[in-house]
């Protein structure tokens, strides 16, 4: 039997709950204990944060706002307000700081943590992740969850399991029994595509994923099979990066049937940029050019840009100049199957860098 090579490393995974919305809440006591959603309520809008009491009624982040309504007639809807969230998150930072260096950012709210040798000189990585959560609840008055654990992919799952408000810790002997229960789609890196793929080779659970040898993984899941492979063992030797400088932000999709009819891939790409706004605010990326890119039928990819004097900032000309590159292509020679928008030349001095560098 194998097992997880023997690891140094601690690593904690911190997890805002629900932060947008517990945000709004804490700020507005009106909103609290109220289902509400933080996001657009309009035809085009997109949830980007459910508060607890909303996901009671089955309303998730990226869900369109139409179908949020629809699943909770009292939803309020509240509009963002990202100079609050990157505040927070600079707050929640500083506290990070305290305990380690080594902290690398995968949005506003979340972070993994390398606290193997830390600041305050704890031996255990799970007192230090309760210190963590203690100082946020007191300094920002917000909750938070951790995961625990001697790797990233199984300190991020490990931080969902007791949410909101919770601790879980996996230690090294536990890890494999610990992925063999989790569906896959919820491994870091398995994509929603990726997800769908597996289940139909009859792949559900990580034990499912165990069972697979490496050359059937490599069949079906190309350069990603060792990371599959691997996951299934409990093992990821990434390392925590400290945070990185981003160029580009981007939203992509694939779909199960190639698209051809104009009205559906007009519908996709306004849907999509919609999601790819949430994430712009979110980072604080704001770019001067906008990127279609197109995967035919055959493979093939192509891309079509235009650029702005300035960053795009309203969600609108995102819309606008993504659903403008797309028509520009019509009628497509042949059918798509994945469609995606970006913007590069993000700002990168000034202000906004420094929001960027703030950024958790
Ligand atoms: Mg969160």
């Amino acid at each position: 039997m194998e097992s997880p090579p023997p690891s140094p490393r601690k690593i904690i995974h911190i997890d805002m709950d629900a932060f947008y919305a517990s945000v709004e809440q804490r700020d507005d006591p009106t909103l609290r204990g109220k289902a509400i959603a933080v996001g657009g309520g309009g035809p085009r809008g997109v949830v980007a944060t459910a508060s607890y009491e909303a996901r009671v009624f089955g309303v998730r982040s990226a869900m369109p706002g139409a179908r949020a309504r629809r699943l909770c007639p009292d939803l309020i809807f509240v509009t963002p307000r990202f100079d609050a969230y990157r505040a927070v998150s600079a707050q929640v930072r500083e506290i990070f700081s305290r305990f380690t260096d080594i902290i690398q950012p995968l949005s506003l709210d979340e972070a993994y943590l390398d606290v193997t040798e830390n600041k305050a000189g704890i031996t255990s990585a799970t007192r230090v992740a309760e210190e963590i959560r203690r100082l946020i609840r007191e300094e920002t008055g917000l909750t938070a969850s951790a995961g625990v654990s001697y790797n990233k992919l199984i300190a991020k799952l490990a931080s969902d399991q007791n949410k909101p408000d919770g601790l879980c810790v996996v230690r090294p002997q536990e890890g494999e029994a610990f992925i063999a229960k989790m569906p896959v789609r919820r491994i870091h890196g398995v994509g929603p595509v990726t997800a769908r793929r597996m289940q139909a080779l009859g792949i559900e659970t990580g034990a499912d994923l165990r069972a697979r040898d490496l050359l059937f993984l490599q069949t079906h899941f190309g350069s990603s099979a060792l990371f599959y492979y691997r996951a299934a063992r409990g093992e990821d030797d990434r390392p925590v990066h400290e945070r990185q400088e981003r160029k580009s932000v981007s939203v992509e999709d694939t779909f199960f049937d190639d698209l051809t009819e104009e009205a559906r891939l007009v519908e996709e790409i306004a849907r999509i940029a919609a999601n790819l706004w949430v994430r712009i605010e979110k980072s604080g990326g704001y770019g001067r050019t906008v990127v279609l890119k197109i995967k035919f039928a055959d493979f093939r990819i192509i891309t079509r840009s235009r650029s702005f004097p300035a960053p795009v900032r309203s969600a609108d000309l995102l819309a606008q100049s993504g659903c403008a590159l797309l028509r520009a292509q019509l009628p497509l020679r042949m059918g798509a199957r994945l469609l995606g928008l970006g913007v590069h030349n993000l700002e990168g001095d000034g202000e906004e860098g420094d929001q960027l560098a703030l950024a958790l």
